[in-house]
């Protein structure tokens, strides 16, 4: 187990989407630390609470067993798409197909952002030295991002000469909340024209507004930009 929440004036809780959807502070940072079972089951695992945290502890993933992270090298390439297995499927094998980059499939995200399983670090390890061995490599999914600092396609479009035609709100994932300034650049650089930013809804919760960077959208009936990228390939 981690090094325990101090229980701090609770500087986390502003930023817990259930503390804000429900105004319950068993159904926040200060609850989910406290009670296991609540952490465990209610905690929709967004990190949010993380980076505001002056420890980083990682309450999401405290109450639960490891899990190995594993490799799959399904096509080579020299530009490699790194998908998260059961995170971005849908997206991933077809544009690889389209961009006609390698792709790389990575087990046991799913698990680290679903059920707050902490990743193996030996296994984590192992990935990242593969990883190097590989010259570029992008994902589109939030949680590669997020554990393995893999940078993101959707910062990189323009190198696939790829243009969107897209004018709306734009929704930015929790997991991705770090990049937005250099995210929304990029898209505006590609022809997006963002109306609003869309930053406080987490999709585990509620359908965001707009049009989402964070393939798990789809799995809510959610249009992507990846439902876009891909339209625009298929011309
Ligand atoms: S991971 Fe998200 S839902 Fe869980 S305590 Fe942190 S901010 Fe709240
Ligand atoms: S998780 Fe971190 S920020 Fe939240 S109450 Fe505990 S010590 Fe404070």
């Amino acid at each position: 187990m981690q090094k325990p929440c101090i229980y701090c004036p609770g500087i986390c809780i502003s930023v817990c989407p259930t503390f804000i959807n429900t105004g319950n502070l068993s159904l926040s940072p200060l609850g989910y630390s406290r009670y296991e079972d609540l952490g465990r089951n209610n905690c929709l695992k967004c990190w949010r609470c993380v980076s505001e945290c002056p420890l980083n502890y990682p309450l999401p993933e405290s109450y639960a067993s490891e899990v190995k992270l594993d490799l799959e090298v399904l096509k080579k390439g020299e530009i490699i798409l790194l998908s998260a297995r059961k995170l971005d499927d849908k997206y991933s094998y077809g544009l690889s197909e389209l961009l006609g980059t390698g792709l790389i499939s990575i087990n046991g995200l799913a698990e680290r952002y679903d059920e707050g399983r902490p990743v193996n670090p030996s296994s984590l390890k192992r990935i990242l030295r593969v990883l190097k061995n590989y010259g570029k490599v992008y994902t589109i999914s939030p949680e590669s991002f997020h554990t393995l600092s893999v940078p993101l396609l959707i910062e990189n479009l323009a190198e696939f000469s790829i243009r969107l035609n897209y004018n709306g709100p734009i929704h930015i994932p929790c997991l991705l909340l770090s990049r937005e300034e250099k995210i929304i650049q990029a898209l505006i650089s590609i022809g997006v024209r963002p109306t609003k930013i869309i930053r406080d809804q987490c999709l585990k919760m509620e359908e965001p507004e707009g049009l989402s960077l964070c393939p798990r959208a789809s799995m809510r009936n959610v249009k992507t930009v990846f439902d876009e990228i891909l339209a625009s390939l298929s011309y």
